[in-house]
Order: C-alpha cells, then structure tokens, then sequence
C-alpha cells in the first residue's frame, strides 16, 4: 500500500514530538504522519532523569553555559550552534511550559534549579527525578490534540525511499542530489510493509545506546535511524565518542541499566571506592561533579585496580527528607533492592549512556540529503563535541525542532512538489525465520563485542579485534537478512551492527584522544 503526507516523521520522542508539533501549528491543511516503532510514549526521552539544561536567572549568563559545554566536549563543538542552542533555550522551555510541563518550584514559588556535573552554576529545570516522563506526556497531550498529525504506534521504519530505489541509482556518501521521498514502514501487528511517501522526512529515531550490553538505554535504542541514513549515503560522523554515563545502578545482568541519575551528586553525594575513599578528589578538581568522561574513565580505572565489581555512592550525609523528595524515583528503586540510601552506599559502575555522534545536520536541520532532517540523538549538530554536558539533549531536540519547523514553513512550496513513483517493498523469495536463536545470539555477540573491545578504554588492537568479529555477524546476517521475511528483530540486529561498525571504523581514524574516546595507542 502506498500511503502518502506531506511530513513523515520518524521517532514519537522529544525530538519528533516537538518538530511535529510546531509544523502542525503552523500548516494546519497539511498533513503530518508520526510512525514510532512501540508504544507512543517509549523513547529515551521517557526515561531522562536530570532535567533540561536552561540559563533562567540573573546568577547564571549565556557565556557561562556556553563555556561549560565547551568544556564538556573538548573543544570539539561547533561554538556557533553552541551559541544558537543556549541562546534559544529560555524561550523553548517556556513554551515547553505553556504546553504543560510543569517543572518543580521551590518554597518561593520559584523555579528549583538543579546542578549537574560539568555545570558552573544551578541551571537545570525538572520535574522530580522524572523529567523526562512529564515531557514525554506533556508532548503525547499536545501532539494528540492536533487534527493533523496522526500518531501510528507499533509502525517500526526500515529504509528510508531515495532514487536508490525510484530510479535504480547508485551514489557515493554524501553527494547533495540524493533526495529523500519517504520510507518504508512495517506495521508490526500485520508485518505488512508500506510505502509511506513525503515531501519531507524527519528522522527522530534517537540514539544506539544497545550496541552495548550494560546500557542505560531502553531496548529499543538500535541505532536504527543512523543505520537508515548511512544505508541512503547520509554524512555520518563522530560516532566514536560515546558517552559512558558514571553512574548506573550495578545490578549483575540487568538490562537497561536503572540510572542514578548526575542530580544526585550535584545534590552533594560522594563516589566512594571498596575501601571508603572518595577516589574522585585527586582526580579533578571538580571532584565528582567533573565531566561525564572523565568521572567514567575514572571509575573504569578504579574498578581495573581494586578489581572490584562497582563503586559507591554515598549519600547517607545529605538531609534525607530533602533528598526523598528531590528523588523519589532513585529510591524506591534503591529499596526495591534492599538499599537503603539513609544509612547505605549505592552500587554503581558505568554504562553505555548517549551516543553524540551521528546523521550530520547543519542549524536547520538538514542533512547531506535532500528533504530529509533530522533531529535529537539520531543527529549530530555539532553541541555536544566529544562529550555531550548533562542535560543539554533534551535542549537540543527543543532548539532544533524549533529550527527545522521553522525552515520547512519558510519553504512550503516544496510541500507541494509531485512526487517520482516509487515501488513499493519486494519480500519476494523470502521465508519466515524458523530459528530466532541465530538472530538473538548475533544481536548479544554484537553487545559484547562492544561492551569488551570499544567501551571507555579502546587500543587499536582491541578496535581491529571487534572489526573482525563484527565483519563475520555482518556476513552471517546479510545472508539471513536475504532469506528471511522481515521482521523488527531481523532489521534491529542488521542497524546495531552497521552502528558497532561505525564507532569501531571511526574510532580507528582518531588521532588523538578527546571526550567520549579515549585509546590506550594516544596517550601523550
Ligand atoms: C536513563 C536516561 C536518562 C537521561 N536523562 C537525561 C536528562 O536528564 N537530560 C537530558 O537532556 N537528557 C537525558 N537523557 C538523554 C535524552 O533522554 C535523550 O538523548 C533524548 O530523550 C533523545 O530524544 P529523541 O527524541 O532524539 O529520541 P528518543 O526519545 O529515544 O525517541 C526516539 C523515538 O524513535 C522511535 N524509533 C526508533 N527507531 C525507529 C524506527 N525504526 N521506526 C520508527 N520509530 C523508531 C522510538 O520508538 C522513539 O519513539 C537521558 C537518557 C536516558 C536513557
């Protein structure tokens, strides 16, 4: 079935939510379609913790929020994005406000900022230690509130449409005449496959926090929108920095990892190590409140020498009354497994956290291809450098929705152009899987390649290593990939390792070590 709107957008997250809504608002006679692969309200951005990251009052300046991000990534940030990001995010979070979301004020009635590491001053807006639900929800209510968009649930994407297949054309990466017309979109209950055909695309699909077996990130998290755009010859890059968040709960074999979120040591909790001592103060100056990369890397060093499984928060200092109310969330987990955080350390060690590398997308939006944006944690925009500062994601979906909204308003002819005829998707000759197992083993041998051979220390003996072996799953599920009918699995395994192939290749290439890479071959 050919099915056509004038806006697809991929992702039901902060990302395509936001983007969604403000087309929506502003084109009511066009039509928006948002497929999301789950439920509505699954993504990354359900589950974000901290808050969102906004200069609000006179003790804090754009300048200083600038800096820290610089900071934060290394200096391999694009300052001018930085700049348009910052300057933009009061404006965002207030409509954010207006939308709904409520964020927590304090007994002046006013808003109760947060701290976070990496950030000189108190800037971070939440809701609890649930932020991200309330936005989520927030987003969910406005979004269903609109007669133009419609929001297909369970409609996973597979490739995005080019001249790839309307014209059997072969391109190079990168070349600007490629032109997106739409997707391919599974209907998950059916497993019919349909063409969904745009005038402009969105992707919003969010980041690849499962190539790594010990990830904070929701299983759904597959790196399948980089995967899409790298198979239609989209500019991806910076897919080496990935950032390692210090804190996840250590729960031997549990997967996503339960966060502990970094509010709780900007709230005044210590990192301790098996023997008590607070193993960050030597380290940096900013003790446990340092940058993400460089809190993980130490714990990675910690835990190598004592040969310990996890390190400690410890919180049993802070005032506990104030403490249960700014994390509710935090603990009750804790006591579901027996900590109690008044008179306990929390067990902690780091996991696979936030991918910044990604589809390369100028301040619009736009990527290398032709009518096809994207946005959130899918993109790479060039905020976050080599290591993304807490709480500046959820900001840069708002900003960026707003830019990309605002660019495709601007150019409305183009929603009217004819599309060329596509063809829709061939299962031909394709049988349905009778061993799942083959598929399922291949997506844990991808994690763990990853999680041992290119986690917070790399070496390029160990890169060259997970190239091998991801060069052999590659091989073994093309050919599955050819003979099997298609199903979310199947398609989930092949973007997880087209990602792991993308951090292993451009980790390769780096010349020195910066943020969220780090390899043993660099050191000075
Ligand atoms: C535990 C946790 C805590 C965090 N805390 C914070 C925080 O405090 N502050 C902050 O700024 N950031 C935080 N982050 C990061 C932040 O949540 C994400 O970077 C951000 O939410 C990404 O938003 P997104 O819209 O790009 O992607 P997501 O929210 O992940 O949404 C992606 C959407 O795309 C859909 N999708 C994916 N693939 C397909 C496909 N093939 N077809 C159709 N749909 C598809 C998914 O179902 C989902 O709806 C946190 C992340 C985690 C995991």
């Amino acid at each position: 079935m050919i099915i056509k709107s004038d806006i697809l957008i991929l992702g039901s997250g902060v990302a395509g939510l936001t983007t969604a809504i403000k087309l929506a608002k502003a084109l009511p006679d066009k039509k928006i379609i948002v497929a999301t692969k789950d439920r509505k309200e699954e993504s990354n951005t359900k589950y974000a913790q901290g808050g969102v990251a906004v200069v609000w009052n006179k003790l804090d300046s754009f300048e200083s929020h600038i800096a820290d991000t610089m900071r934060a990534g290394d200096y391999e940030n694009n300052k001018e994005v930085v700049r348009m990001v910052v300057e933009n995010a009061p404006d965002r979070l207030q409509e954010l406000i207006d939308w709904g979301a409520a964020f927590d004020k304090n007994k002046d009635s006013k808003y109760d900022l947060g701290k976070e590491g990496g950030h000189s001053a108190n800037r971070i807006l939440h809701h609890k230690d649930i932020t991200g639900y309330e936005i989520q929800m927030t987003l969910l209510n406005q979004a269903e509130n609109l007669p133009n968009i419609e929001l297909l649930s369970h409609h996973f994407a597979i490739d995005l449409i080019t001249q790839h297949h309307t014209e059997a054309k072969q391109t190079t990466f990168g070349d600007p005449s490629i032109t997106c017309f739409g997707a391919y979109i599974m209907d998950e209950q059916t497993l019919a496959i349909d063409t969904y055909v745009a005038n402009i695309t969105i992707l919003a699909t969010g980041g690849a926090g499962q190539v790594y077996a010990s990830t904070t990130n929701p299983v759904i998290t597959t790196g399948d929108g980089i995967a899409m755009a790298y198979r239609a010859k989209a500019t991806v890059r910076d897919m080496q920095y990935v950032q390692f968040h210090p804190t996840s709960l250590y729960e031997p074999g549990k997967s996503p990892a339960f966060l502990i979120s970094e509010a709780v040591r900007g709230f005044g909790a210590y990192l301790r190590n098996d023997k008590g001592e607070r193993f960050m103060l030597p380290v940096d100056e900013r003790a446990e409140l340092a940058s993400r990369d460089i809190v993980s890397r130490a714990i990675d060093n910690e835990l190598n020498r004592t040969g310990a499984d996890c390190v400690y928060l410890d919180c049993t200092h802070l005032d506990q009354e104030a403490f249960v109310k700014h994390f509710p969330n935090i603990v009750d987990k804790c006591q579901s497994i027996g900590v109690d955080v008044s008179k306990d350390m929390i067990p902690v060690r780091p996991a696979m956290h936030y991918l910044m590398g990604g589809v390369v997308i100028d301040k619009k939006g736009h990527t290398s291809i032709e009518n096809l944006y994207a946005n959130g944690e899918v993109s790479r925009s060039g905020l976050h450098g080599a290591n993304r500062l807490a709480s500046n994601s959820l900001l840069e979906a708002l900003v960026f929705a707003h830019e990309i909204a605002a660019d495709i308003i601007s150019h409305q002819n183009k929603l009217d152009k004819d599309l060329p005829k596509v063809p829709e998707w061939n299962a031909e000759g394709t049988t349905d899987p009778d061993e799942m197992i083959l598929i399922s083993h291949n997506r844990k041998t991808v994690q763990y390649i990853m999680t041992d051979l290119v986690a917070i220390v790399r070496s390029n003996e160990r890169l060259e290593r997970a190239l091998d072996h991801l060069d052999y799953i590659y091989r073994d599920t093309e050919k599955l990939y050819k003979r099997v009918t298609l199903s979310p699995q199947i398609v989930e395994l092949r973007n997880l390792n087209a990602c792991a192939y993308l951090i292993v290749k451009q980790s390769l290439k780096m010349k020195e070590n910066k943020g969220g890479f780090y390899s043993l071959d660099l050191l000075d």
